[in-house]
């Protein structure tokens, strides 16, 4: 069986303090069962993960550039960020595809470039409403991974997210039918790929649906946003990883 991946996405929140209270938090509250990873903003990157050092939480980043160096002015490489203690990375999210303008062929890159340095990735994708109402959910979904995962070898540690972008942040999750839908059509997918990839759900998870939604058969895990900035809340997903196998 798949260990499930439990990832919060802390997004542009939290103090280095916030961060390292966070995780002596948490880490009394840890199930053994999931994987539990944490995303925090880069300054408090290198200090999330000394705290979390003795835990089994590990930490990785929001995001990278494709570069290994050079004139780009606010931008964080690969390697910068296992330096900093990061062991994955997101590479993908909608916020960063939608609010940043980054594209298939970027994101690309950015996976290669992760690859490259050591660190695991969880490629973000999923639809907008739009497209869900035109009925396009599956293609561009579809389009999203093959562009994404393009020329990345079977064997390199690569997840992927579902996160339809009318479910973050909005608090108008998927229904458990619909997620599993999608996840089936994805695995499908990546059956053709060869990479052993885990399928998460993400989209306004909550400790109320985690447990539904993380007992369908082809959700592996899921990747958290507002409902990752409390341990109580976070500690709970965790939880519902256990009962929900
Ligand atoms: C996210 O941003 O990855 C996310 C899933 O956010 P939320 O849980 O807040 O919808």
């Amino acid at each position: 069986m798949v260990r499930p991946l439990i990832a919060g996405n802390w997004k542009m929140h939290k103090t280095i303090a916030q961060a390292t209270t966070f995780v002596s938090e948490l880490s009394g509250a840890l199930s053994t069962d999931a994987e539990v990873r944490l995303y925090p903003p880069f300054t408090a990157l290198a200090a999330t993960a000394r705290a979390a050092a003795d835990t089994a939480i590990a930490v990785g980043a929001q995001n990278l550039h494709d570069q290994r160096e050079g004139a780009f002015t606010g931008e964080v490489s690969a390697d910068m960020l296992t330096d900093a203690g990061a062991t994955s990375v997101l590479v993908g999210h909608s916020e960063r595809r939608h609010l940043f303008g980054e594209d298939d062929a970027w994101i690309n890159r950015k996976v290669h470039a992760a690859i490259r340095s050591g660190l695991d990735v969880v490629l973000c994708v999923g639809e907008t409403l739009d497209e869900r109402d035109g009925g396009h959910a599956q293609q561009v979904v579809e389009r999203q991974i093959r562009a994404g995962l393009d020329a990345v070898p079977a064997n390199a540690t690569v997840d992927v997210a579902y996160e339809p972008v009318w479910a973050i942040g909005t608090g108008r999750t998927a229904t458990p039918e619909q997620a599993q839908e999608m996840h089936a059509f994805i695995r499908t997918l990546l059956n053709e790929t060869g990479i052993g990839a885990r399928i998460l759900y993400g989209g306004s998870v909550k400790p109320g649906n985690a447990e539904q939604l993380l007992a369908c058969q082809d959700i592996d895990g899921v990747l958290v946003g507002g409902a990752s900035l409390e341990p109580e809340s976070f500690a709970q997903i965790i939880a519902a990883a256990s009962t929900a196998s």
